[in-house]
C-alpha cells in the first residue's frame, strides 16, 4: 500500500540526457516548486565508492555504504551553472559527481537492489518536503507511483549526446562527442534492462519526444498538460 501524497509531485523520467533536468528546473521555477534530480544520489554513492577505493563489483560493501552515507540536496548556493547543491557528509560535491569516471560506473552501482532501496527511501523523504518536480528513471513507476503528473521525456541517442557535448564545451571542459554517445547508449542499456526498477514508461505517463524541439517548446508542451496554478514566485 502506498501513502497518499499531501503535496504535488510531478515525476519526470526518461533516458540519460533527454533534457529532464533542464525542463524540471524551469518548470519548478515557473510553478514555485522544489527541484529535485534523483540521479545525483546515485552519482554521489558512485563518487564515494570511487573515493574509498571500493571495487565496483563489491555489491555488499557498496550496499552498506549506500545505507550509511549522508546525501542531501539543497537549492543552489552559487551561480556557477548548478541547478542545486549536492552535499555528501556536508561537503559540496555538485561538480565532482559529473566526471566521466562517475558516468562510467553509476549505472552498474545503481542496479544493485540494496542501493536502490536505500536511495528510494531517501528520495521519498526528500520528495515529501513539499510540492516538487522530481527527475529520474523510476519516479513515476516506483518512487512515487501515485504522483499527480508523470512525464516521460525522450529523444534519440544522437540528439542527447549532442546536447551533453555542447553543455560540456560551454563549461570549458574537454569533451568527445563519440565518447559521450557510447556512454549514453551503454547507460540506456543497463538502465532499461536491469531487474529492479528499470527505466520504463509508466502506464499513465504523458510522453514527450524532444527531438528537434527547443527547451521553450518542450516547456510549453509540458505546461499544456498540467493544471496547476503557479505560486507567487519572483
Ligand atoms: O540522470 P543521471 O544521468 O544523472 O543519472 C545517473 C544514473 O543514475 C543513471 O544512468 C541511472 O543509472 C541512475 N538513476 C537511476 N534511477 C534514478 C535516477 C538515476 O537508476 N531515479
Amino acid at each position: 500500500m502506498t501513502t497518499p501524497l499531501l503535496s504535488i509531485v510531478i515525476a519526470i523520467d526518461g533516458p540519460a540526457a533527454s533534457g529532464k533536468s533542464t525542463l524540471a528546473e524551469k518548470l519548478a521555477k515557473k510553478l514555485g516548486f522544489f527541484y529535485f534530480d534523483t540521479g545525483v544520489m546515485y552519482r554521489a554513492v558512485t563518487l564515494a565508492v570511487m573515493e574509498h577505493g571500493i571495487n565496483v563489483d563489491d555489491e555488499d560493501l557498496i550496499t552498506k555504504l549506500a545505507n550509511e552515507i549522508d546525501i542531501d540536496v539543497q537549492p543552489p548556493s552559487k551561480q556557477d551553472g548548478r541547478m542545486m547543491d549536492v552535499l555528501v557528509e556536508g561537503k559540496d560535491v555538485t561538480w565532482e559527481i559529473r566526471t566521466p569516471g562517475v558516468d562510467q560506473n553509476v549505472s552498474k552501482i545503481s542496479a544493485y537492489a540494496g542501493v536502490r532501496t536505500a536511495m528510494t527511501n531517501q528520495q521519498r523523504r526528500i520528495g515529501m518536503r513539499g510540492d516538487v518536480v522530481m527527475v529520474g528513471r523510476d519516479i513515476g513507476t516506483v518512487v512515487f507511483p501515485d504522483a499527480e503528473y508523470k512525464i516521460y521525456l525522450d529523444a534519440s541517442p544522437e540528439e542527447r549526446a549532442n546536447r551533453r557535448y555542447k553543455e560540456k564545451i560551454a563549461r570549458g571542459e574537454i569533451a568527445s562527442y563519440q565518447e559521450i554517445l557510447s556512454s549514453i547508449k551503454r547507460r540506456d542499456k543497463i538502465d532499461s534492462t536491469r531487474t529492479i526498477a528499470p527505466l520504463k514508461i509508466a502506464q499513465d505517463a504523458i510522453i514527450i519526444d524532444t527531438d528537434g524541439k527547443t527547451i521553450e517548446e518542450v516547456l510549453e508542451e509540458t505546461l499544456s498538460h498540467l493544471h496547476i496554478k503557479p505560486k507567487n514566485v519572483g
